[in-house]
């Protein structure tokens, strides 16, 4: 398409990637992405959870309604499985059928004139007069490496790298259904879930139950989603002997972003980079922000012929709060005070705060 010579090669083709590829092709700009899966919705790392924010997004902004399953509440359930509901007025969570959405953000991402190459791994480059040269690819100024959590761009060119890891594993059970489909049932406990939580959720395609936890050492076991849905699946009406019909399990970063993310005209975005939240886990809307981001700086840095800066990227959220958040949920974690405080107005304010950036609704009935 465009004889090999491009402004950027992005690899990596998920949130970040198509993000920031979008915004650099739409300025006008040469820009290929290359992923190393054959199908964008083949072996996906995520729930797929959108909150609401990101529906406004630019590359979100036209979803098909029949790809997302909007979702008001939010039940969360201390370990012995007393539980509230917590909602914001006009606040929802989407669920998604997380494969079509992936591979309609390909079909949007080659209708803005990307160059899409699936089946096409990131193994080395050559540097040039001008910027790289990746061998089976083409030509750049600059490389973006948006190829999440455990980058190989980030090694290749010594970039910061994500040390600090939750683990997640999800099941996917095709055609289910939850007695309460319009909530997002989160699930607190130590023992299932150190560090994070357990979830379930209703999707457009059937439901999605997970867990995930700290990884500390490295060498602690999985989690135990079988026995941990034994435990809850029949508190929202899910058949603890169902089979899955498929099964993600990935990383996830949750120590605030790396350092450096820019050198040699190479620049980190999305995973990558650490862009996700430490408490909550949810990366999708901030790796989708951060890829328009750098791509925009990007398209600034080709304009005027001056590198990127990185005062021109807007200012990733530094995570201080949350990070003590997380410090506190890992080392100061234990059961018998969500069991105890559950119903209490400070706890319930927290999680409020958590789930719905304090747009709860402190009223409504536990
Ligand atoms: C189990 C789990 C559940 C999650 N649930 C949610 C959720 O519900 N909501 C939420 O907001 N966040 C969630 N997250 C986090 C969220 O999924 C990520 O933060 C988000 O996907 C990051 O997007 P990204 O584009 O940076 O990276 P990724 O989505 O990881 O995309 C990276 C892409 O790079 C490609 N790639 C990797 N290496 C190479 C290579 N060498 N060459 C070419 N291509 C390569 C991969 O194939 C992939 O397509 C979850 C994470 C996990 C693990």
């Amino acid at each position: 398409m465009h004889n090999g010579n491009y402004d950027v090669i992005v690899v990596g083709a998920g949130f970040a990637g198509l993000a920031c590829a979008q915004a650099i092709a739409r300025a006008g700009k040469r820009v290929c992405v290359i992923d190393r899966k054959r199908d964008l919705g083949e072996r996906l790392h995520t729930t797929g959870i959108l909150v609401q924010e990101a529906m406004a997004d630019p590359l979100l902004v036209n979803l098909p309604a029949r790809f997302r399953h909007p979702v008001p509440a939010v039940r969360l359930y201390a370990p012995g499985l007393e539980s509230i509901e917590l909602t914001a007025p006009g606040y929802r969570f989407h669920t998604t059928d997380t494969p079509a959405l992936m591979r309609w953000l390909g079909e949007q991402a080659v209708r803005a004139d990307v160059d899409l190459r699936l089946a096409c791994a990131f193994r080395e480059a050559r540097a040039t007069a001008e910027g790289w040269h990746l061998p089976g690819v083409g030509s750049c100024r600059y490389l973006v490496g948006a190829d999440g959590a455990r980058s190989k761009v980030a090694a290749y060119f010594g970039l910061g790298r994500v040390r600090d890891f939750l683990y997640g594993v999800e099941h996917e059970y095709d055609g289910a259904g939850l007695q309460r489909p319009d909530a997002l049932h989160c699930f607190v406990s130590r023992r299932w879930a150190p560090g994070y939580i357990g979830w379930i959720a209703q999707t457009p395609r059937g439901v999605q139950a997970g867990l995930a936890r700290r990884l500390r050492q490295g060498g602690e076991p999985p989690p135990d989603l079988a026995a941990f849905l034994a435990h809850v699946a029949p508190v929202v009406g899910l058949s603890p002997d169902r089979k899955p019909d498929s099964v993600r399990a990935g990383l996830i970063p949750c120590g605030g972003p790396v350092h450096p993310r820019m050198r040699h005209n190479v620049l980190l975005a999305g995973d990558a980079a650490g862009v996700v939240s430490p408490v909550t886990a949810g990366g999708i809307h901030s790796g989708l922000r951060h890829g328009a981001d750098v791509g925009h700086a990007l398209v600034r840095a080709l304009d005027s012929g001056i590198g990127p800066q990185a005062s021109a990227i807007r200012a990733i959220p530094a995570w201080r709060r949350k990070r003590a958040l997380r410090w506190a949920f890992d080392h100061l974690q234990w059961d018998w005070p969500f069991d105890l405080l559950l119903k209490s107005p400070p706890l319930r304010r927290m999680a409020e705060q958590i789930y719905f950036h304090r747009r709860g609704q402190t009223s409504s009935a536990a």
